[in-house]
């Protein structure tokens, strides 16, 4: 049996591209035809901005000459007479559309045009004719069954211009030359084609006077009318002619010719399909209508033949079939029935519908009864049952034969399995979705700062593009036990969101482990992966039955897992939805660390804030208690520490005090007063070298001291020395009960800056503290009279006004005694004025010593004279004091020789008392102890007077 292979179509369009000729439409005509003779081609593209407005043939190019105008003045635009035909990507991979493109357009030239209707290749005639050699076939043509007749016949004496003239007007591709022989026969010399008179056009020759002959170069080729189809077609190839004269066998008469056309004809499936499946329906009718079948075939095909054709379409590789409209099938060739692995008679009388899955049928039923409204050709694309059991895609076409009454006799389809091209679209459309789903998860990682809405719409898009039962997000605790923090999941399914697993059966060696290392757990069914029956008996459980997880990482670290899982039954997981997972995982990476950040500048700020609160509260107050109070509690709550004490350090004792302390909770001891020994304390031997300590477990201490602290404060201890003027004052100490804490940098900052404030602020308060006393003293030297160290005028004048208000308030009586020492001046000019000066400060001692409340007060008033005050003393009450004084004064045996009323230095005094009024004033007061002083004086010295305006008036003389 012959075999016939059908080429492969791609080629026409991967080759095609190099043959296009492309101009823009208003490049002249003259150019155009140049450009097509130096490159061999019979046409050329005219575009406009990329797209196609035309394609410029040799039959335009024939109009343009005879029309007589300067070609070099005429846009090609203008001169294309048709529309280009165009066909589609895919239709240019269906030969069955292309050769009946042809036939329909009588076209030469078809455009391939992409889905922006940009053109990327042609078809012609001779690219089809140079790629086919379906040998097989021309072989059973003759060449008188394809010919063309009625051919444009001119003498060789003719004019070139007369040819071209000819042809437009008859519209013909090319005119045989021919020469009159013997009876009227006439001989073909040569054949002139468009291309020819393009080609002789180009070289600018003068077609006015040039004759024919100088463009019929080369002897013509011919063949005779019952030469092979097959012979013909060999010549054309090897003669590199596109046409060829068809003389009679005696004669040498010019019968017709063979042009490239002719033999596309010839290989038209659907012709031959024609011829075979009207044998074959021929042949299931009545006897009488077969015969006359055959009859009305005879005329123009031969038996032979038919047969022949029919044996041909069963070695087509391509599946053919005939069906009535009702869709009962009528022919089947070879391909079909090995494709569908059924014998015809099985096939035969079936509805070709059932081989369709039922989902489809409706649809292909419904396209395909349209053919038979619808001349032409309909191609559609469904799948089919395949015999073992798999789903298949085919492309079919299908045309409907109608008879002469117009009526749809039968539908003949040719078809081909195009699972394979269908595969790599649905592969393409699942990669345009994953980088949609990418790009989108990209895009929304940018614009959100949401982690939850980041993670939660992850799951649920990675569920919807896989189609799966459930993606979910688990999230490993530091101890590798974890939670499923996000999950979508097919409504029939259970949800574990939530789920806490800390399953004995993970083991973190064999489970978790590899994660770190992004191994990827790929499970198509937990029953047969050969897992350990505890985890086998979790997954089915957790109603996971083919389980796909990636690790997630959040930089080196393995944050948590990214989970597929199919609960209704087993998968197979595809290499490209590993792929994707491991990219989304990728994202989610991003998405967290990106969170991080954030979570990390929020919390610094929110440090800052804390930060600066100590700060503040620190320099607002010079209390060291009020900043040592406030600043251990903020420093406690910011770092999230159980306790922060200050120490302080005394040298002398040699040891450290708990002066500050601020506590989580009460059942933290109290660190106040508590005395940590300096002594044997490496801890604090290190303090005092100024260096921070940290203690991230209490239970690594080996001092005794250390160790016995450790026993009240366990944990982790981070100590920060307080260094003031360059020596170290104690320490900020912080702990954290219980686990091992290892402190980190950040804490060990916040605790640093915090010691350093307060460093600050004990050092300030030192310095306030020495400013205070300095300003106590300077306070006490203002009201001091220097000399005799009693209180000076300033102050005597200050206390007497204020407690002559207290007791006008009080109505209590007020006494003033104003003393003056007896001749005083002679004592100076006695023993000299350094004497005097000791005299003075031993009579001011005197006095203050005879007084006995704590509000009496002594002043020096001026000179030798004093002041002394006695708040809520009677008259008498003073009197007693004044009597008291005098004695004391002349108790002192100070010697003044000089002395006209003893041998001892004394003293006068005048007494006054009142009960301060409205009427009355300090001023007042003054003036009448001052008369009653000066009646001392006068009445001898040495004595007191009381003013007779006072309390009781009185007058007594020691
Ligand atoms: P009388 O008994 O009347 O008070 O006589 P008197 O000499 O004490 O009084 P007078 O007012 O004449 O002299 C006061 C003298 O006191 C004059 C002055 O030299 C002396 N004096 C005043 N202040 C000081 C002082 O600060 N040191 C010494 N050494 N003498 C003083
Ligand atoms: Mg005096
Ligand atoms: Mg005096």
């Amino acid at each position: 049996m012959v075999q016939i292979q059908l080429p492969d179509i791609n080629p026409f369009r991967a080759n095609l591209k190099k043959e296009m000729l492309t101009v823009a439409q208003d490049t002249p005509v003259s150019v155009v035809i140049q450009k097509m003779n130096r490159r061999g081609t019979d046409t050329a593209l005219v575009v406009n901005g990329g797209h196609l407005a035309g394609v410029f043939g040799g039959r335009d190019g024939v109009a343009a000459i005879a029309s007589g105008k300067a070609l070099a003045g005429v846009p090609v635009g203008e001169a294309i007479a048709h529309a280009a035909v165009t066909l589609s990507e895919s239709e240019a991979d269906n030969l069955f559309a292309i050769l009946d493109a042809f036939h329909n357009h009588q076209t030469h030239c078809l455009v391939i045009v992409n889905s922006q209707n940009r053109p990327v290749g042609i078809i012609t005639p001779a690219s089809v004719q140079e790629r086919l050699t379906p040998c097989d076939l021309l072989k059973f043509l003759r060449v008188d069954e394809v010919m063309e007749t009625g051919i444009l016949q001119a003498s060789a004496e003719s004019s070139v211009r007369e040819l071209v003239n000819l042809m437009y007007q008859s519209d013909a591709h090319c005119v045989a030359i021919v020469e009159s022989g013997a009876a009227g026969c006439r001989h073909p010399v040569g054949i002139v084609t468009e291309r020819d008179l393009l080609q002789f056009q180009a070289q600018n020759l003068d077609g006015e006077g040039a004759s024919v002959r100088t463009i019929v170069s080369h002897p013509v080729i011919v063949a005779a009318p019952q030469d092979s189809l097959w012979t013909v077609h060999r010549r054309m190839l090897q003669s590199a002619v596109r046409q060829l004269a068809v003389v009679g066998d005696g004669d040498g008469q010019l019968l017709g010719l063979v042009t490239q056309r002719s033999i596309l004809r010839a290989l038209n499936p659907a012709d031959w399909l024609e011829v075979a499946t009207t044998v074959h329906s021929s042949r299931s009718q009545c006897m009488s209508e077969l015969s006359l079948q055959i009859a009305e075939r005879q005329q123009c095909l031969h038996q032979s033949r038919e047969t022949q054709s029919y044996n041909l379409l069963d070695n087509f590789g391509d599946l053919i079939c005939c069906y009535t409209p009702e869709g009962i099938l009528t022919y089947v060739n070879r391909a079909y029935c090995e494709y569908f692995r059924q014998p015809p008679e099985k096939l035969l009388g079936s509805n070709f519908l059932s081989l369709i899955p039922e989902g489809d049928r409706e649809r292909v039923g419904g396209q395909v009864a349209a053919v038979a409204t619808t001349a032409g050709i309909m191609t559609v694309e469904h799948q089919v049952l395949a015999p073992d059991g798999s789903r298949r895609w085919q492309e079919w076409s299908h045309r409907a034969v109608t008879d002469t009454g117009g009526n749809v006799t039968e539908i003949q389809a040719i078809g081909r399995d195009i699972t394979d091209r269908k595969q790599a679209e649905i592969l393409l459309r699942q990669q345009v979705e994953r980088e949609r789903l990418l790009s989108e998860m990209t895009q929304r990682i940018r614009r959100s700062l949401d982690l939850d809405e980041i993670l939660n719409t992850t799951v649920v898009e990675v569920r919807q593009c896989l189609d799966i039962d459930r993606v979910l997000i688990y999230q490993f605790d530091p101890d590798w036990s974890g939670t499923v923090i996000v999950e979508a999941v097919a409504p029939q399914h259970p949800s574990i969101k939530g789920r806490k697993l800390s399953d004995k059966c993970l083991s973190i060696e064999r489970c978790i482990q590899p994660y770190t290392r992004g191994h990827v757990h790929r499970v198509e069914d937990i029953y047969t992966a050969g897992l350990a029956d505890c985890y086998v008996d979790l997954l089915s459980e957790l109603q996971v039955r083919a389980n796909l997880v990636i690790p997630i990482f959040q930089g080196e670290k393995v944050w948590g897992l990214l989970a597929a899982q199919n609960c209704g039954g087993p998968r197979r997981w595809q290499d490209w939805e590993v792929h994707l997972l491991q990219q989304i995982s990728a994202q989610v990476s991003i998405a967290l660390h990106q969170s991080y950040l954030y979570r990390q500048t929020q919390q610094q700020a929110h440090r800052e804030q804390a930060l600066n609160r100590v700060i503040r509260t620190i320099r607002n107050s010079l209390d060291l208690n009020t900043i040592f109070q406030a600043s251990t509690a903020e420093v406690g709550r910011l770092l999230g520490v159980d306790q922060v004490s200050i120490y302080q350090y005394h040298p002398a004792a040699r040891l450290w005090q708990g002066v500050a302390d601020y506590r989580r909770h009460s059942q933290i001891p109290d660190s106040l007063g508590l005395e940590i020994p300096d002594r044997d304390n490496p801890l604090a031997a290190q303090l005092k070298h100024l260096q921070v300590v940290r203690i991230d477990s209490t239970e690594s201490l080996q001092d005794g001291v250390n160790r016995m602290v450790s026993a009240n404060f366990p944990g982790a201890w981070l100590l920060v020395p307080l260094e003031v003027n360059e020596s170290i004052w104690g320490s900020l100490s912080l702990l954290t009960l219980g686990r091992n804490h290892p402190w980190d940098v950040r804490q060990v900052d916040v605790a640093r800056t915090v010691a350093d404030q307060l460093a600050i602020a004990i050092h300030q308060s030192q310095i306030y503290r020495r400013l205070q006393l300095a300003n106590q003293e300077l306070k006490r030297q203002a009201t001091i009279d220097g000399l005799t160290q009693v209180a000076n005028r300033l102050r005597f004048d200050t206390y007497l006004h204020r407690e002559w208000h207290r007791l006008k308030r009080e109505q209590q009586p007020l006494s003033l005694i104003l003393c003056d020492i007896d001749q005083f001046k002679r004592y100076n000019d006695t023993y000299g004025h350094p004497a005097g000066d000791e005299c003075l400060v031993r009579v001011a001692q005197a006095l203050q010593g005879g007084l006995r409340r704590p509000a009496d007060l002594v002043a020096r008033y001026g000179g030798e004279e004093f002041g002394i005050i006695l708040p809520n003393t009677t008259e008498a009450g003073a009197v007693r004091v004044a009597e008291s004084l005098q004695t004391a004064v002349e108790a002192l045996h100070i010697s003044h020789v000089a002395s006209d009323v003893g041998d001892w230095v004394t003293i006068s005094l005048g007494v006054a008392c009142e009960v301060p009024t409205i009427e009355g004033s300090p001023a007042h007061l003054l003036k009448s102890a001052d008369l009653a002083l000066y009646q001392a004086k006068e009445r001898g010295r040495n004595r007191y007077y009381v003013d007779p305006v006072g309390c009781d008036r009185l007058e007594k003389s020691g």
